[in-house]
């Protein structure tokens, strides 16, 4: 039976940290966390409810800013634009996917690098590509390592298999695993890759990033592995009132008994995302505010 790596509880000990910390800091404001969503999909709304929902337990202040849907490119810049200039505002975070009109990766470049909470600005990504300390971090990937740390998962040395290159998730989990300190050796597999199932078999360390149901089987998994589960995907389930369930890209039954520890959809990587944008929105706040 593989150990199950509980993400909802390693997420409650890092916000056990930053009340923490906050807790220490008495300055004549809060940490300021400003989110953009444009248009009304259904996943961004819960998403941001629930990033808003622990900012407030956290004691920081969260600000929620409406576009429509047909909100034009210069409206969204102009908006970012302000936040940005707004000395009250440490972060900025605009709810992907956006619609077809405008373009994320401008729109990331957008956002100061300073209150780039999400880690996606290309500064963002250049700095961690250095290795350099002061890089926000994408909050997923960022996660991981925390979920990989905690759970005493040895990466030093060991072969990290990362399936999915998305510059939010697959390209920055790979940097991280790379980078001193983790020192794993890595292979980043995409929709193109040959002989997935038998790179996939190679791994000590299987990372799952795809966002397609059932990706990963038992075949695919050496014995003993670590699999973290990055996969949100909602498929239709009658008996839910909702009328669908989540599940991520690793089967989940066949895989368990294989592998030595795993994440669960949900439960899993995606407490720490939210956790991690907390950590991001704190370093901004303190750097902002000279600590
Ligand atoms: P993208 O769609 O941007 O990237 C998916 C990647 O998977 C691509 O690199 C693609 O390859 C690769 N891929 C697709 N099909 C296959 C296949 N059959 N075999 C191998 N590789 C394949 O997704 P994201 O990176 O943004 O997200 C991945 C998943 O993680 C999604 O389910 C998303 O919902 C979830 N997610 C979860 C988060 C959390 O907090 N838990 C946060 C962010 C994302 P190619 O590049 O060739 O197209």
């Amino acid at each position: 039976m593989a150990e199950i790596i509980d993400g909802n509880a390693v997420a409650q000990s890092v916000h056990a940290e930053i009340r923490g910390e906050l807790s220490k800091l008495n300055f004549s404001r809060r940490p300021c966390v400003a989110f953009i969503r444009v248009g009304d999909d259904p996943a961004s709304v819960s998403y941001v409810r629930k990033k808003e929902r622990v900012a407030g337990e956290l004691g920081m202040e969260s600000r929620l800013h409406l576009l429509p849907e047909s909100a034009s490119q210069e409206e969204l810049d102009s908006l970012i634009d302000s936040l940005n200039a707004d000395d009250s505002v440490d972060a900025v975070l605009v709810q992907a996917p956006l619609p077809p009109q405008l373009d994320e990766r401008k729109t990331f470049n957008r956002v100061r690098p300073d209150k780039d909470v999400d880690g996606f600005s290309n500064a963002n990504l250049g700095l961690l590509c250095q290795e350099n300390p002061r890089a926000f971090v994408a909050c997923t990937p960022a996660g991981i390592v925390e979920l990989l740390k905690r759970a005493g998962v040895e990466t030093r040395g060991k072969s990290a298999v990362v399936v999915g290159r998305s510059l939010i998730v697959g390209k920055p989990m790979a940097l991280l695993l790379m980078r001193k300190g983790m020192d794993a050796t890595v292979t980043v597999c995409h929709s193109k890759s040959e002989n997935l199932a038998r790179i996939c078999a190679g791994a000590d360390i299987l990372i799952a990033a795809v966002g397609r149901p059932q990706t990963i089987t038992a075949d695919m998994v050496k014995e003993g592995a670590c699999v973290i589960d990055v996969g949100i995907n909602r498929i239709p389930c009658a008996e839910k009132k909702s009328g669908y369930r989540l599940v991520g890209d690793v089967d989940f039954d066949s895989v368990e008994p294989k592998c030595s520890k795993i994440t669960p959809v949900p439960g899993g990587v995606g407490p720490m995302t939210v956790a991690m944008l907390m950590r991001n929105t704190l370093n901004a706040y303190k750097y902002h505010m000279g600590l």
